[in-house]
């Protein structure tokens, strides 16, 4: 029996597979930089409040 792809990489934020040679893609495990930067965005919203933003409005609030 042959394996499947076990080991497509698939990126976390788009669940699409991503490119695992780290020579064509630096943005491992993300698809590209817009999915890196994504994931950084849902860190810093978690840890940070922007000060001086307050203009903007927290739908969940
Ligand atoms: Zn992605």
């Amino acid at each position: 029996m042959n394996e499947p792809l076990q080991k497509q990489l698939k990126c976390p934020i788009c669940k699409k597979p991503s490119e695992r040679d780290k020579t064509k893609n630096p943005f491992l495990p993300f698809c590209s930089d817009r999915c890196r930067t994504i994931d950084l965005g849902k860190w810093l919203d978690g840890k940070y409040v922007i000060e001086g933003d307050e203009s903007i409005q927290d739908p969940e609030l």
